[in-house]
Parts: C-alpha cells; structure tokens; sequence
C-alpha cells in the first residue's frame, strides 16, 4: 500500500526515488535530529531488540518520509507503507498489523487522519503487540485476540497538534521536523545534481536553494526544472542566469513565491483589501483545500512576513502590498 501526498507530481514521485538518501549520512542538513535519531537507532542494534515508536512531525516534504526508509535501512529490515486516509476501517488496519514481522517497521503517513477507531487499535498493537481480529459478520462475528511480533510504528504528520495525547504518549521519539536553511538546501541542490549527471555551479545552487522555500522536495522540483531548461538549450553546465531564466518561465519568484502563493495574497489584498479573512473563504477564493493553504503556503508566508494571523482571520501584511506592486489603502480614507 503506497500513498503520496496531493504535493508531489507523478514525475516527481519517480525521482524523489532517485533522489532519496537511504542512509542517515547521506541525508542532508537538521544535524540535531541526526544525531539523535543516530543514538536511538545505535542503542536499539546493541540491544537487540526493536526501537521504540518514532514520530516524524513537520510541514510537507522536509523528508519524513525519507527517514522512514533510512531507519528501515539503518535496521536491515523491511518497511510497510500505508496512511491515515487509507485505512479506511479498523480491519484495514488489523489485515497490515496482523502480517508484520518481527523487527519490521510500519510507516504510518499522515497518521493524524486515521479513523479513530483504527487509531484505538493502534494504541494497543503499539503497547501491548496485540491485536483483535474480528471473524464473520453480524451477531455471529467473534473476536480473536492475537499477539503480534515486536515491531516499530514510524508516524508521520504534518499536524502534530491533531494527534490524540493517548497515541502521542506512544511513541518513544519525537523528532520535530524544520525548514532547512538556504546554505543546508545548498547542499542538497549539489547532492541531487551530482545523482542527476548535471553540472550546477556554486552560485546557481544558492539562488535556488532561495526561492526553495526552506523544502528539500521543491528544491529538487526546482532543480528538475532547470534541468529541462539546461537540456532544451544545450548547456553542459547550470549556471546563475540559468537558474533565473528558468524559474521566471515557472512563475517562482525571487521569494520563492509560486502562482498559488500569489493568488493568496491577491485574494487578501485585491478582494478583501486587508481585511482579516478566514482560511476557507481564502481557499475557495484561490480554489485550493483550506488543508493545502493551511500546511504549503500559510506557513511560508507568514514565516517570510507577508501573512499574520490575527483573531479574527488572516491579513497581508505591507510587504505582500508592496510585494505584490498595490499602493496600500490610506488609512484616514477609512
Ligand atoms: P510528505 O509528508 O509530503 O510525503 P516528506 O516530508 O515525507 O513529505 P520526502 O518524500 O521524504 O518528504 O522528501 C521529499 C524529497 O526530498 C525526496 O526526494 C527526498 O529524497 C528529498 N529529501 C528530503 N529530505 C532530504 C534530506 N535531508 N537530504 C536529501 N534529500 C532529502
């Protein structure tokens, strides 16, 4: 069972294959989290015995679902893929925990959007290794208590404040994923070019590690695109003017703010001149899920100064104004 989240593209999902690190030393960039996930995963190989449950916390694609699969591979055992919104019902989730094996990891994606009464089951297949398998249908149907294998839970969310305390307490690890700075994107941008077979130089990895709003996988979107633009005018090499050419033919700014950021902040300063609005006024505005604005864009521009939250809704602030060329209304005309 694999999902992929509405933010990545079809193309994109092959190559974030290509592109993904499968070893703790070859992911790049939030040292802290490294170093401890290094120390937990160390102590599980000495002892013998399985780690306790990791929860991996953060905004989308800053690599969660990359260090599932390193911890799997850090382990030598095998990973199961599934989420929240695919386990549908309770037996969904019994039929994937009642297959595991000993030392397997499962990774839950988006676990926060588990049905509540798969995520009680999960409470006890967690703690206890056990799991009740309901037999037949109707008031014949029994329940089969059955004890599972020790196994790791690696859950994944982008809304860690959504998770029941009961399922947070269950896990052992907490790892609070960041936006990365430019100079660690820097990196990444050279480690992927280098997979890719493209020649990037110093000052065009940087200015794309800019406009990559703090996100290894836009990064790599990014760096695809001028890729493609390198290729259809036959550079051998990507360079500074490159980088520009191309990201103004996509529409990504030198904010890093692309066409749906935009048309947020259009929305809030063209439509509602500054008032506050509330997020699904501003989504069917934009004709995005109030979900997408809330978790992509929101976080951005309110983390570069263009968006506040107030109590009463949403506002632009002058540099969204100004970014976006508008005169800001005079406040003595009211
Ligand atoms: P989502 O929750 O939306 O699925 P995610 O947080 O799981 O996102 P990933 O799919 O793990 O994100 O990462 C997106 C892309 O970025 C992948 O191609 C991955 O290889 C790359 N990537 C992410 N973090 C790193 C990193 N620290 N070093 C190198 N590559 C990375």
């Amino acid at each position: 069972l694999r999902t992929v989240s509405a933010q990545s593209q079809p193309e994109e999902r092959l190559s974030d294959e290509e592109l993904r690190p499968n070893t703790l030393d070859s992911f790049v960039g939030q040292p802290l989290l490294k170093e401890q996930l290094r120390l937990f995963l160390d102590a599980a190989i000495k002892r013998e015995v399985p780690p306790d449950h990791i929860l991996l916390a953060g905004p989308p694609g800053l690599g969660k679902t990359t260090l599932a699969m390193i911890v799997a591979h850090e382990l030598g055992v095998s990973l199961r893929v599934t989420s929240g919104p695919a386990v549908q019902h309770p037996g969904d989730l019994a039929s994937i925990l009642s297959s595991m094996e000993e030392g397997e990891v499962l990774f839950i994606d988006e676990i926060h959007r588990l049905p509540h009464t798969a995520e009680e089951m999960l409470y006890i297949a967690m703690e206890d290794f056990r799991v009740d398998v309901v037999i037949g249908k109707g008031a014949g149907a029994s329940s089969i208590p059955l004890t599972l294998p020790r196994f790791t839970v690696v859950g994944a969310t982008t809304r860690e404040g959504m998770l029941p305390a009961p399922l947070r307490a269950r896990f052992g690890f907490t790892a609070n994923l960041d936006y990365y700075p430019a100079s660690e994107l820097q990196k990444l941008i050279q480690r992927s070019a280098q997979v890719l077979g493209v020649s990037i130089d110093d000052q065009a990895a940087r200015e794309l590690s800019l406009r990559s709003r703090g996100t290894p996988r836009i990064a790599n979107r990014l760096l695809r695109r001028v890729r493609d633009w390198a290729v259809v005018h036959e550079l051998d090499h990507i360079d500074e003017s490159a980088v520009k050419a191309a990201l103004q033919l996509y529409q990504i700014d030198s904010e890093g703010l692309d066409r749906l950021d935009i048309a947020v902040l259009e929305a809030m300063v063209k439509r509602f001149k500054g008032r506050p609005v509330g997020i699904k006024n501003l989504a069917s505005m934009v004709g995005e899920e109030a979900e997408t604005i809330e978790t992509v864009c929101e976080p951005y521009l309110v983390r570069q100064g263009f968006m506040i939250r107030t109590p009463k809704g949403r506002v632009a602030t002058e540099k969204a104004w100004k970014h976006l060329g508008v005169a800001l209304p005079n406040p003595s005309q009211g």
